[in-house]
């Protein structure tokens, strides 16, 4: 077989999928599908002048509150985000599939009150200065207790908790994507951290459970 025959189902393809793209705002990254669906204006605000981008804050969310055996729902989670005006920048669904909800030159709000041990001069004002990620995953019962899931955690199937190698794949590209265009976030725990690290008291994520040997870090 000569390389036409192997090129011509390739290119048609790329063809098809940049004709998506342009339809749908749905991007095919270098190893990741990215959809923008941006939430509203008032869960997030413009980033201040100066305010560099220094720092990625990884959580995770589900909707186990109220839907214990079907907590992933892009829709309901997003919606929760809009009725407590919160949000994350990015959010990766289990299959590894990427959507935007906030744009990069704005201030998601996801981190809240706290403070790193390590850089205690950013108290309570990280949002301003990081990017945040949100994996849809749901930690241990212990964590989850912490997040208002009490009984209802044994209705949750065991395949719904914890991360998929799927998140972790797409996590390390986006994290990647993502020190392209903020070169002051460097790849190592100081700057790629946990929301359970600046404010450990009431939240649990990424929690246990979260491997992060797998993004290499
Ligand atoms: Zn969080």
């Amino acid at each position: 077989m000569n390389s036409t025959f192997i090129m011509r189902p390739y290119l048609s393809c790329v063809l098809l999928l940049c004709a998506l793209s342009f339809l749908s705002t749905v991007c095919v990254q270098d190893s990741f599908i990215l959809e923008k669906k941006l939430i509203s204006l008032k869960c997030s605000s413009p980033r201040a002048a100066g305010k560099e981008v220094s720092f990625v804050m990884i959580h995770y969310c589900s909707d186990a509150v109220e839907s214990p055996s079907k907590p992933y729902s892009v829709e309901k989670i997003t919606s929760v985000f809009e009725r407590y005006g919160v949000s994350a920048h990015y959010l990766v669904d289990r299959d590894g599939k990427v959507y935007q909800l906030v744009e990069e030159n704005r201030t998601a709000f996801h981190a809240g009150k706290g403070k790193l041990p390590f850089a205690p001069y950013h108290e309570n004002s990280l949002n301003g200065i990081s990017i945040g990620i949100e994996l849809m995953a749901i930690g241990t019962r212990q964590e989850m207790k912490l997040l208002n899931v009490g009984s209802g955690y044994d209705k949750i199937a065991k395949t719904d908790i914890g991360f998929t190698e799927m998140q972790y794949k797409t996590l390390r590209a986006l994290l990647n994507d993502i020190q392209k265009r903020h070169p002051k976030v460097l790849n190592n725990r100081k700057h790629i951290v946990g929301h359970d690290e600046y404010a450990p008291s009431r939240r649990p994520d990424p929690g246990s459970l979260f491997e992060w040997s797998k993004i290499g870090l």
